[in-house]
Order: C-alpha cells, then structure tokens, then sequence
C-alpha cells in the first residue's frame, strides 16, 4: 500500500507504543507496573464529573460552535486573565480536543514548507512529528543533563536562521520536568519579536510546578508579543481529565480564528459534555490541584531517592510535570543491553515494568518514568528494576556496581 509522502516523515508515538505493549500484557492476566503512563492516576474531580452527568441528562449533546461554547471560552480568557494579569478575550481563545489538537491546529495554521521550527531536546515526539506534518523542519536545541536541562536562550537564538517561523517551548518540560526561567524566556520573547517569529508556548504542565519558583510565561510573552503569541494548554493534567479531551489554544485573534477553520474541518467542536465538565473544572474549586500537587511531590521526592541510592541510575529531581529522566548509560552496553530501546523491552519482558526509552524523546541512554501512579506501585516498579539490574550482573552483563 502506498500513503502520502508526509506518512514516511512521522512515526507511532512512542508513548503511545509502550502504553499499548502494557496494556496487552494486563490484558493477558500479567501484573504490570505501568510507569510509561503520561497521566495522572487521580480520579476527575467530583464536581466535574457532576457538570458532565448534568449535561447529558439535559441532552447538552448537540454541536456547538466549532470553537467552543462562549461560556467555555469565556472562562479560560478569565483564568489566563486573572492567574497570569493578562488582559484575554474569548475571541482571543478555542477550545480543541487537548493541548495536541490546540499545538497541530497551530502548526497548520503557521507553518509552510521549507519553514524551520525551533525547539529544545529532549522533547515530546508530538513536537518534532506535527513540525513535520506541516511539512516544516524541526530545528532541535540540545539541553544538558549536567545543568538541570535549562533552557538557554542564547541556544535558541543562535539557531535562528532566516527560515525561522516559529519557537516552540514546552516548560514544565515532559521528559525533563524542566522550567524555563523568565529571564531566558524574556531574552527569546525580545529575540523573536524584533524578527516577527512566532513563540508558541505549550504549558500543558502549568499547573504541576513544585516550589514556588517565577514562571508567568504568559505575561511575559503577551507583553512583548501579543500578535505572534501562542498559549497552549489543557485540563488533562491538571484536572486529571485526559480523556475527556479538553484543551485550548489562546493568541491573537486573528490566529486564532485561522485555528478554528482547520478544526472547522477537522473536527469540529470537542464533545458537548466535556466543555461542560471543562467549564466546571475552571471555574469550580481548586483544592483538588494542590491536593494533587502535593501528592506528586511526595512522590517525586520518594522515586527519586530510591533509584538515585544505585548510582547507575543518574536523575536529576524535576522541577515540574510528573516523569523523572534518568540517564542509564552504565546499564548499557555493546555487548548486552545496547539501547534503552532495548532496556524497555527487557524490563517489561522479564519483570513486567513499563517505562519508556529514551531514544523516542531523542534522548539515547536514558528513559522517562512517570510517577503519576500510586506510592506502593512506585516502590514494587523500583524494587523490580534493582532485581533486574542484579541479575544483569549475575549474568555478567554488567560490571557489579555500587548497589546501596
Ligand atoms: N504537551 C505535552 C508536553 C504533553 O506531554 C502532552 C501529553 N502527553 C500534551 C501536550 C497533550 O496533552 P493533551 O492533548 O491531553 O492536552
């Protein structure tokens, strides 16, 4: 069979690949820590949920315009406002099947052939492979294990070429947990403005930032940009909602409808019940969020003081989002485990731990553990993998090593 070309330029997501091998294996009656999961494992909040139930039984289950009910649009222009002192219009919003669909909307709306699209790795595979889709090129800048992953502003300005349409920064960052700091981020926002690219911020994390550290992407980039600024971002992880599908895009008008004429086409509105559930979770209480936050702290906090007691396994403690990255080099080898592919492959296979490798966020020799599940499924996956790296070295595939 033959497809379009742009089929050759993208791939399955690898997420989604390792989510799927869990999943047969449970199927099958196996006991799997699933630990490649990009989602929390906290329940919708109740009162969301209720919103939902309500709009079924009131036979809310018709279109809606396209970009979202006003109501909708109305509360994301008023949470952007109020959290980030932005002044946001519901003209200025659409409300799309999560942050993808906002990022792709986006990309096809800004992006032609032979544009350059510079981003920052390690990233989400959606980044480079919607860039492609587009039939743009990504332009990755590399960031460094050693200094936390920090995004360095003048990185990404040194990559701009005259090509440049676009700048896409991903903070709090999945794999890394990384966050931008303002101060970076105003130097890219003055760097790009004056050469008319556009910065697309994708904050999806906004929300799961654990100290109290400076972070008013929005503000900065309205304040420098507002006519070549695109927020995306979603309730899935903050609201535990991911598959409600529930996101939005918010820029200047004028882009924004663009948005809304692919998705016109595309898909149209997002399901009638879910704006309902997304209006609720906006605009209802947020105890839930620093429940959660808190939660994911203790977490974080737990994994990564037991797998860093072996020190085969190298992790910086992330400042957001809920994965660790943890750098395995010394696990691999030319004579056995060769990629962290392979590791994946192994661990799922012989004591059915599901992570995911490295290779797929372009990032060779380290793989992504997300700690959205619950403390005791955290400390069973950590004592599998310390049983697996000791029978690598019983075998001899590995030197013994410092296992405290
Ligand atoms: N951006 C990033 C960085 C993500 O990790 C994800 C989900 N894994 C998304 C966007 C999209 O999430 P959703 O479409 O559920 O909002």
């Amino acid at each position: 069979m033959t497809f379009a070309r742009r089929m050759s330029r993208v791939t399955v997501s690898p997420t989604l690949k390792v989510s799927a091998e869990a999943d047969r294996l449970r199927r099958q009656g196996v006991d799997v820590v699933d630990l490649g999961a990009g989602e929390p494992d906290f329940g919708t909040p109740q009162h969301v949920k209720d919103a939902g139930h309500a709009a079924l039984n009131a036979n809310f289950t018709k279109y809606t315009p396209s970009a979202g009910v006003l109501e909708f649009r109305e509360a994301v222009a008023h949470d952007y406002s109020s959290r980030y002192g932005v002044t946001i219009k519901p003209d200025d919003v659409i409300i799309s099947a999560g942050a993808k669909q906002a990022l792709y909307n986006a990309a096809m709306v800004l992006f032609d052939p032979g544009d350059e699209v510079i981003s920052h790795s390690p990233f989400w595979p959606t980044i480079a492979d919607q860039i492609k889709l587009a039939d743009a090129t990504p332009v990755m800048v590399q960031t460094h294990r050693e200094d936390g992953f920090a995004i360095k502003a003048a990185a990404i300005i040194a990559a701009i070429t005259p090509k440049t349409k676009a700048i896409i920064i991903n903070s709090p960052c999945n794999p890394t947990g990384a966050l931008i700091s303002e101060t970076e981020l105003v130097a890219i926002a003055d760097a790009a403005a004056a050469r008319g690219i556009w910065v697309i911020a994708d904050i999806t994390y906004e929300h799961l930032i654990y100290d109290p550290v400076p972070h008013n992407l929005v503000r900065i980039l309205f304040d420098r940009m507002p006519d070549r600024t695109v927020i995306c971002s979603s309730a899935s992880k903050s609201y535990a909602m991911t598959g409600w599908r529930c996101g939005w895009a918010i820029g200047p008008k004028a882009m924004i409808a663009q948005c809304n004429v692919i998705q016109g086409h595309a898909t149209s509105n997002i399901n009638s019940i879910t704006q309902k559930a997304g209006i609720a979770a906006l605009t209802g209480p947020q105890d839930g969020l620093t429940m959660m936050l808190d939660e994911y702290r203790k977490r974080r906090d737990a994994v990564h003081g037991w797998l860093t007691a072996d020190p085969r396994f190298v992790c910086v403690k992330p400042s957001g989002a809920f994965y660790l990255f943890p750098y395995v080099a010394d696990l691999l080898s030319p004579g056995g485990i060769k990629t962290t592919g392979e590791l994946a492959e192994a661990l799922l296979k012989d004591v059915s731990v599901a992570v995911t490798p490295g290779e797929g966020f372009d990032a060779p020799g380290f793989f992504r553990l997300s700690y959205a599940t619950s403390i005791d499924r955290l400390r069973e996956g950590v004592n599998r993998m310390f049983a697996f790296v000791a029978a690598m070295e019983k075998s001899g595939k590995i030197p013994a090593g410092s296992h405290e």
